[in-house]
């Protein structure tokens, strides 16, 4: 559904800008330390470890599960209609890492349910987005 009052991210700033760009071409990416070999999660310019600069972007499979979840029952914004799931995604490959998303209406979770991103591909922005998958499968 088409919606012209969402908010869009800033695809522009240089810590985050490759996110956007590998989301652009269906490619879920996460910032390594290449020092330390960990998730650098939010992204930004020095690892938060050991304060190495990094600029190693590395792909993610987009399978995750459900780490945790409101229903949010209260609009606070035209662009956002209520009632959604805000979820909080767990990487299954890259498991300290954790993405938020949203899923339309009310879903009954219970946590650790499947789930893979998928593209949406706006104007200026591709949006990674999150649905749930039967276990098993992907
Ligand atoms: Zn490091």
């Amino acid at each position: 559904m088409k919606n012209e009052n969402r908010v869009l991210p800033v695809t522009t700033d240089p810590d985050t800008a490759p996110f956007w760009a590998a989301a652009r071409e269906e490619r879920l990416v996460i910032k390594y330390c290449e020092e330390c070999d960990r998730p650098i999660h939010l992204p930004r310019a020095y690892c938060p470890v050991c304060r190495r600069r990094s600029d190693v972007w590395r792909d993610a499979s987009g399978s995750g599960r459900v780490y945790s979840w409101t229903i949010v029952e209260h609009q606070v914004h035209p662009g956002y209609p209520t009632p959604y799931t805000s979820v909080l995604v767990e990487l299954a490959d890259h498991r300290s890492v954790r993405l938020l998303g949203s899923l339309p209406g009310r879903v009954p979770l219970v946590g650790g349910e499947p789930v893979q991103v998928w593209f949406e591909h706006l104007e200026n922005v591709t949006i990674p987005q999150w649905r749930l998958v039967e276990a098993g499968g992907a």
